[in-house]
């Protein structure tokens, strides 16, 4: 069943009915043009308008469907056309006509240097009340995830396929990918793509995708730099905790040997109150270690392994 394919494009659509019939035509002349073996995986992402219908209308073998029996969020139905892509590369694409399938050529020009490469939606069309707020995001998730590129959230990207096959996406970790990718070993790169205005639809996120984004931020990079030691975070706080305690009852020692008294002391309810939140910070790490252990999970990624080539001799 598996036939090698050059190029599997993803694209998530969450009612997208008026524009899913016109993606596709511009779809066919790019990729008609490409001369590569293709497949356009269309994932419906629980739509309650007519895009299913529009899409099984569709006659072309080269298209995929996967319908999902409710909303999930896009990340789930990035995670699911990862999952089901046979290209040996892969480019994922927003449903709603504000990428231009014409950049796809310069995306596998791209990915001829880079493991993957991120659209940048440099002239990004879209009201004021997100081109802000998303500067501060990509200002911010630069500087936490260290990966130096500018438009994190852009829908319009482009993969090798063991890249996809590779990242784990839940919530809405679809936003991360880049950092994800970079923290698994991979080259990332990056390409200014055109960016129209929003035709037909509505957009499916408001404000409430800063907080969610940042706790997000803050999943992964800790996720990243902790998930196999969760001690050496919470083990690190609850020792400092502890530490300070200590310096402060030193000092209500020396007091009480003096003959202050220390009994009323708000200092003495604090030194009390950070031992405990020590101690606590402390069984958290181990819980966690517990926790992290009893998965077991290997989750390095092998480039070479010499014994896969002798047994394939
Ligand atoms: N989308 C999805 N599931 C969702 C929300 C959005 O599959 O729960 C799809 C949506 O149909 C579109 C893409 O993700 O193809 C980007 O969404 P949108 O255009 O609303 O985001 P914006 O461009 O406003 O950031
Ligand atoms: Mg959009």
């Amino acid at each position: 069943m598996s036939d090698k394919l050059d190029l599997s494009i993803v694209i998530p659509v969450f009612n997208e009915g008026e524009n899913v019939g016109e993606l596709y035509n511009q779809l066919n002349v790019v990729l008609s043009r490409l001369g590569k073996t293709s497949e356009i995986i269309f994932v419906d992402d629980g739509s309650i308008d007519d895009t299913l219908k529009k899409l099984k209308a569709i006659k072309d073998n080269r298209v995929k469907i996967v319908g999902f029996q409710r909303n999930y969020g896009k990340a789930a139905a990035l995670s699911c056309g990862f999952k089901k892509s046979q290209g040996d590369f892969v480019i994922t694409m927003d449903g709603d006509l504000q990428d231009d399938p014409k950049e796809i050529p310069r995306f596998f020009e791209k990915l001829e240097e880079y493991d993957m490469v991120s659209g940048w939606k440099s002239k990004r069309q879209d009201p004021i009340s997100k081109t802000i707020p998303s500067k501060f995001f990509n200002a911010l998730t630069r500087c936490i995830t260290g990966v130096k590129i500018h438009d994190f959230n852009c829908g319009f990207k482009g993969y090798r396929n063991y890249v996809v096959k590779n990242v784990r996406l839940y919530g809405e970790f679809h936003r991360y990918i880049p950092a994800l990718a970079h923290w698994r070993g991979y080259t990332v790169g990056e390409i200014e793509v055109e960016h129209h205005p929003r035709v037909h639809g509505k957009s499916k996120y408001g404000v409430e995708r800063l907080f969610k984004g940042f706790l997000d931020l803050i999943t992964v990079t800790f996720l990243n730099l902790y998930k196999k030691r969760p001690l050496h975070i919470f083990g690190g706080i609850g020792l400092l905790l502890i530490f300070s305690a200590v310096i402060i009852n030193l000092h209500l020692v020396s007091l009480w040997l003096r003959g202050i008294r220390i009994g009323d002391r708000p200092l003495l309810m604090l030194s009390i109150l950070i031992t405990v939140l020590g101690a606590q910070f402390i069984s958290l790490g181990l819980i966690g270690e517990l926790i992290t252990n009893s998965r077991n999970n290997d989750d390095y990624i092998i480039k070479y392994d010499s014994y896969e080539l002798e047994n394939s001799m």
